[in-house]
């Protein structure tokens, strides 16, 4: 039972992300991108994300501006993120043929009333980032059975030049795992661009590729976070 791989690549990298539709389709990857922003999208973005979509990838949601979360909602409330970030944010993704069913937390922020109300409106909700994952537990983030939330916190990263990626020993571990344990876990990524090029958050696609081909060798079946059942043991309470 070797697990699914979700990875997750946020924010509005559309054009990096079609250059690398080539290493996706090498690999059979299916991923989600997770859009922020899309109200300044250019046509072409659009028609890129269309084109993504086309492949078989999701196109999530990422609130509309990315703010940080604490911040609004000491300004502004929970009424007005939900209005102004999520679900005005939600009609434009619609309005232009994009589900939004799933949602990834800008900042990996989330309260429990930011959870329930994103419960409400999405399928699956990406929450934690990776550097707050057990070192001693990893393994409680490789999903077994779909949680009652819906929310599903971060196990690993997709940007391989991150300033907190492990390295690959630990990568290829988390691998491992994921094919042991036979679930569900997600990677969170966000640029990915044809070479090496200075600082951000991003992988080139030769790293792309290597974290697919890792994933492929042991079987682990790349795909979106929406789209990932059937749920390989029953529900462990
Ligand atoms: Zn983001």
């Amino acid at each position: 039972m070797p697990g699914t791989l979700c990875l997750t690549f946020d924010d509005l990298f559309v054009d990096n992300w079609c250059a690398a539709r080539p290493v996706f389709q090498m690999h059979d990857a299916k991923v989600t991108f997770c859009v922020s922003h899309l109200h300044e999208a250019t046509k072409s973005q659009i028609h890129g994300l269309h084109q993504l979509q086309d492949d078989g990838h999701e196109i999530g949601f990422h609130t509309r501006t990315h703010p940080r979360l604490g911040a609004y909602l000491q300004r502004h409330g929970l009424d007005h993120w939900l209005r102004h970030e999520i679900d005005e944010g939600i009609a434009e993704h619609r309005n232009l043929g994009l589900p939004a069913r799933s949602f990834a937390c800008p900042f990996h922020g989330s309260t429990t009333e930011t959870r329930k109300a994103l419960a409400n409106r999405f399928d699956v909700i990406r929450t934690d980032g990776p550097r707050s994952v057990d070192p001693l537990n990893p393994g409680k983030r490789i999903y077994v059975a779909q949680p009652k939330d819906k929310c599903f916190a971060n196990l690993g990263f997709a940007d391989a030049q991150h300033k907190a990626f492990p390295g690959w020993a630990h990568q290829v571990r988390l691998l491992d795992l994921i094919a042991e344990t036979g679930g569900k876990a997600v990677f969170v990524g966000h640029d990915i661009r044809p070479k090496k090029a200075g600082p951000g958050f991003y992988s080139t696609q030769k790293q792309l590729g290597r974290l697919l081909s890792a994933a492929r060798d042991r079987d682990i079946t790349l795909a979106p976070l929406k789209a990932s059942g059937p749920w390989p043991r029953t529900a462990a309470s």
